[in-house]
C-alpha cells in the first residue's frame, strides 16, 4: 500500500477506490500575461500533491490533509457553493463544485509542493482533485474543460483572480518540456526544454517572503490592463503592438503604459525564448528571462528587495538569467544556471540574503514533469 493510500485509510477507515496526482509548476518566461491572452511557458516540476478518493453512499463529503494534521472537514454536498465559509479546504471544495459533483465522497491530500512559494500549490491541489473526481465518477471532461473548470474554482469559489496558466500546466505538462501555452484558446505545444545535456540546471529560490495574491496588488495589475483593453477598444492586450501602444499614449495615463509594455514586450520574450531553445541558444533564453525580470520590477513593480536580492546574487555568481517567478511581491525567483555552479549559486543568495537581514531563502531544483494523472485504481 503507497504512503497516500494508508493514510487515507488511518483517516477515514477504509482503502481509497483511486489515487491522482497533480505537479506544481515553474513558468520559465510569460508572467501576469495570462489573463492578458498571451503565451506562456511553464513547465511543471516534479513535486506534487496527491490525493485519494473514496465514492461514499450518502451526500457528505470529507476532507482531511496531510499538510492540515490530517484533521477531518465534513461538509454536505448540497451545502458546496460559493459563499460558504471556510479554510484550505475551499481549494478542494471549489472544484467538485465546479466540476458539478452531487455525491459524497472522501477525499486525502498529501501534498508535495511547498505551499504558498509561488510554485503553485493551490493549483496542484485543485488539479489531483479534478483529476480524481473525474475519473471517480466518470465525468469525461477533457484537459482543456478541466483547466477551465480548476479556475473557475479558485476565481469564483475561493475567491483569487488567477489566470488560467497554473491550472493548465499542471494537467497538460510532459516530462522534458516546457509547455507553450496560448492562453487566448489554450492551445499548447511541447517546446523541448532538455537543460540536463546542456550541463544546466534550473534553480529555484524561495525566498520565504510574504506571497500575497490576496492582498490586491495582483488585481491592481490585472485592473490596469482591463482598463487600457477597455480604453483602446481592443479585445485584450494580444491583439496590441508596441508601435500602436506608443501611438496611443494619449489615450491611457502613465501607470497603465507601463503595465501594458509589460504585457506586451512579455509576450514577444516568450515567443523569442521558444525560437532560443528550439536552437539550444540557452545564452539567448538568460538573456530574455533578464528582460523579463527587469520589466516585471520596473514596468509592472510586482518585485520585491528579496526577489530582486535573490535575482541580483544569481546573476553575480554567473547565472545565465534569473527573475522573479509567480504572482510576485515574495514567493519564488528562477535562475538558469550551470549546474556545475549550483552550490556556489546557493551559498552566494545566502550570503547576499543574511547581509540584507532577509530570512534565509530555501532552494529547489527541477528537471521539467509529467503533467496530472491517475496513479492507480481499484
Ligand atoms: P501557491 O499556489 O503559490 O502555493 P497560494 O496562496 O495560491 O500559493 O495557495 C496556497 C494555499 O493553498 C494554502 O494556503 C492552502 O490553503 C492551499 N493548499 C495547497 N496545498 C495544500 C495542501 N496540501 N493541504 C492543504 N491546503 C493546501
Ligand atoms: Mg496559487
Amino acid at each position: 500500500m503507497s504512503q497516500i493510500e494508508k493514510k487515507f485509510l488511518e483517516t477515514f477507515g477504509e482503502e481509497p477506490d483511486l489515487v491522482a496526482a497533480a505537479p506544481g509548476r515553474v513558468n520559465l518566461i510569460g508572467e501576469h500575461i495570462d489573463y492578458s491572452d498571451g503565451f506562456v511557458l511553464p513547465f511543471a516540476i516534479k513535486d506534487r500533491t496527491l490525493v485519494a478518493a473514496r465514492k461514499r453512499n450518502d451526500s457528505t463529503v470529507r476532507i482531511a490533509s496531510a499538510q492540515r494534521r490530517n484533521k477531518i472537514v465534513t461538509v454536505d454536498i448540497n451545502q458546496v457553493k460559493p459563499g460558504l465559509k471556510g479554510e484550505w479546504e475551499r481549494y478542494a471544495l471549489g472544484v467538485l463544485w465546479s466540476m458539478g459533483v452531487t455525491e459524497g465522497v472522501d477525499l486525502m491530500i498529501d501534498g508535495h509542493v511547498p505551499l504558498g512559494a509561488g510554485l503553485s500549490s493551490s493549483a496542484a491541489l485543485e488539479c489531483s482533485v479534478a483529476t480524481a473526481m473525474n475519473h471517480l465518477f466518470d465525468m469525461g471532461f477533457n484537459l482543456e474543460e478541466l483547466a477551465r473548470l480548476t479556475q473557475k474554482a479558485e476565481n469564483q469559489y475561493v475567491g483569487v483572480p488567477c489566470g488560467i496558466m497554473d491550472q493548465s500546466v499542471s494537467l497538460m505538462a510532459t516530462q522534458g518540456s516546457a509547455l507553450l501555452l496560448d492562453c487566448r484558446d489554450l492551445s499548447t505545444k511541447n517546446i523541448s526544454f532538455d537543460v540536463a545535456s546542456h550541463g544546466l540546471e534550473l534553480l529555484i529560490i524561495d525566498t520565504q517572503a510574504h506571497h500575497a495574491l490576496t492582498d490586491g496588488g495582483y488585481a491592481e495589475r490585472r485592473a490596469s490592463c482591463e482598463s487600457v483593453v477597455a480604453k483602446l477598444g481592443i479585445s485584450s492586450l494580444r491583439e496590441l503592438t508596441m508601435e500602436q501602444l506608443e501611438g496611443s499614449r494619449a489615450l491611457i495615463n502613465e501607470t497603465e503604459f507601463v503595465r501594458a509594455r509589460h504585457a506586451v514586450t512579455e509576450m514577444k520574450r516568450v515567443l523569442d525564448c521558444v525560437e532560443a531553445l528550439n536552437v539550444s541558444d540557452f545564452e539567448k533564453v538568460g538573456q530574455l528571462i533578464n528582460q523579463s525580470h527587469i520589466s516585471l520590477r520596473d514596468d509592472y513593480t510586482v518585485s520585491c528587495p528579496e526577489l530582486d536580492t535573490a535575482v541580483d546574487a544569481a546573476l553575480s555568481a554567473g547565472a545565465l538569467g534569473s527573475r522573479m517567478v509567480g504572482g510576485g511581491f515574495g514567493g519564488s525567483a528562477i535562475a538558469l544556471i550551470q549546474a556545475s555552479k549550483t552550490t556556489e549559486t546557493i551559498g552566494a543568495i545566502e550570503k547576499a540574503f543574511s547581509s540584507k537581514g532577509f530570512k534565509a531563502p530555501r532552494f529547489f531544483t527541477s528537471l521539467p514533469s509529467q503533467g496530472a494523472e491517475l496513479i492507480s485504481r481499484r
